[in-house]
């Protein structure tokens, strides 16, 4: 069976399940084989066992700190272990650096690159959806192999298979022209779940006004994600890492709820296949009510607390 490459961004001893859900695709497209991009943040540690421990037979180990130079040094190892297996496709995560660093492992492999996918057939022809998700279209890379980006939600995780991979530590080698990163600072840690990853999300629009307290309470009771509409982030309300749209993250939950956000096409952009969407807005005009499935005209301020205070007591029963 061919090897299905899996490219590892956030090493640890239990793989994330987006990471699993990688994993899983992988599975049932060949044999998976995982590339660990060890950093100094994120060193490869026991990651090696979780994802053979999840059926990764073989598992490549970068040798070098490719964190030092943002994504070349990632891409060129991404692309060294693609060739090592002699991969029949590459797979990363959806997110800004998994789209960045396929684009560069297109070019060091001449292969075509596929962002945005939600599934991928035997024959790697890879389903997306287009146009802010109005369209779901395939498509196939006919150069190379696919280098392809996927979203996370989309297939269900790999569960442990128990086996125990080959472990390869292989150097990159020469990355190209790069930044070097002269320093970091740590981002303060969150409890919620990460944004993109999140099984439920509770957005906020300008009509919290600038209290994001209601929205947190939701989330917080719900085990959710806290999103934000571009104007509650340009306002400062909450940092521009919550802004859900198509010039911020795109997220496909299972729940959206959306509270005072009017539903532009630039917000629709970012959750319409979320699939099950809750608006809350005090407009039973607001556009968002036509992509909701179930919609609350009323105050945030006062319908939130009194879902939130509802899901609790029903947790607690
Ligand atoms: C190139 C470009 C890219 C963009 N990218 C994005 C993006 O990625 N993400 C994004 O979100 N936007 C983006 N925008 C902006 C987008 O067009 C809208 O301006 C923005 O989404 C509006 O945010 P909002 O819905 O929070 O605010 P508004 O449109 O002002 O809507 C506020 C809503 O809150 C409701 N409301 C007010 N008070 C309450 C209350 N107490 N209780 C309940 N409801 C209440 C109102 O009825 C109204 O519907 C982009 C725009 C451009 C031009």
């Amino acid at each position: 069976m061919a090897n299905i490459l899996v490219y590892i961004d956030t090493p640890a001893a239990e793989p994330t399940k987006a990471q699993r859900e990688l994993l899983a695709l992988a599975a049932g497209l060949g044999t998976p084989v995982a590339a660990v991009a060890a950093t100094e943040a994120h060193p490869a540690g026991d990651a090696a066992a979780g994802l053979g421990a999840h059926g990764a037979a073989t598992v490549y180990i970068g040798t070098d700190g490719a964190d030092e130079l943002l994504v070349a040094g990632k891409a060129a190892f991404v692309a060294a272990a693609a060739r090592a297996a002699d991969a029949a496709a590459v797979l990363l995560p959806n997110t800004g650096e998994g789209k960045e660093i396929a684009a560069r492992v297109g070019i060091k492999l001449s292969s075509g690159v596929i962002t945005d996918a939600i599934g991928i057939a035997p024959d790697l022809t890879v389903t997306k959806p287009v146009l802010a998700g109005s369209y779901t279209v395939t498509a196939r890379a006919v150069h190379g192999i696919p280098v392809v980006t996927v979203k996370p939600n989309s297939i269900d995780p790999a569960e442990p298979t128990g086996g125990a991979p080959e472990v390869v530590a292989l150097d990159a080698g020469e990355p190209g022209p790069a930044a070097r990163v002269t320093g970091t600072a740590a981002k303060p840690a969150s409890r919620r779940p990460a944004l993109q990853e999140a099984r439920i999300v509770v957005a906020g629009g300008r009509g919290v006004d600038g209290d994001f307290g209601p929205v947190e309470e939701l989330a917080d009771a719900l085990g959710a994600a806290v999103g934000a509409s571009r104007a509650a982030t340009d306002a400062g309300w909450i940092g521009h890492d919550a802004q859900v749209g198509q010039t911020g993250t795109t997220v496909s939950p299972q729940l959206y709820v959306s509270a005072g956000i009017s539903g532009a096409i630039q917000q629709k952009a970012g959750m319409q296949t979320s699939t099950v969407i809750v608006a809350v807005n005090k407009d039973e005009d607001a556009p968002v009510f036509e992509i909701a499935d179930f919609g609350i005209v009323g105050d945030l301020a006062t319908v939130l607390p009194q879902a939130a205070a509802e899901i609790r007591r029903r947790r607690s029963e």
